[in-house]
């Protein structure tokens, strides 16, 4: 955990979020300013600051939470099969444009376009 993360706040229940799922590895939640009908955040459940700290060491705890990823986006409204999908975002670093410093996956869909920075690299 890290003191002032508001991730890690959000996990411990000290800032409400809108949960969705949450298990052992990780916690998912409505992101607060959508990009598209669907817009939730991933995380794990312990401070990773970006992909840019994850190594050979993470792949148990990281697979798991990849392979949960589409069962949760038909759960929340991505649509299903090819004319559906959903998209992938993880922003890490300055370069990568991350602004909240604890390692998330932005998971994206519905019914396109979509609006705001998510959409801009459509
Ligand atoms: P980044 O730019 O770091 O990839 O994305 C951070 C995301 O976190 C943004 O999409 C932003 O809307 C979301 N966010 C920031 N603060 C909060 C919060 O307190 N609650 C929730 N649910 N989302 C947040
Ligand atoms: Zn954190």
């Amino acid at each position: 955990m890290s003191a002032n993360c508001i991730f890690c706040k959000i996990v411990k229940g000290d800032i409400p979020a809108k949960i969705v799922h949450q298990d052992e590895d990780c916690i998912v939640f409505q992101d607060i300013n959508p990009s598209a009908p669907v817009h939730l955040l991933m995380i794990p459940r312990h401070h990773v600051v970006s992909m840019q700290e994850v190594g050979a060491e993470d792949h148990g705890w990281l697979g798991r939470m990849m392979a949960k990823v589409p069962a949760i986006a038909l759960e929340n409204g991505c649509n299903p099969g090819p004319n559906g999908g959903f998209r992938i975002v993880t922003n890490s670093g300055h370069d990568g444009g991350q602004e909240v410093h604890h390692l998330h996956f932005h998971i994206l869909g519905g019914k396109r376009p979509w609006k705001g920075s998510m959409a801009a690299i459509a």
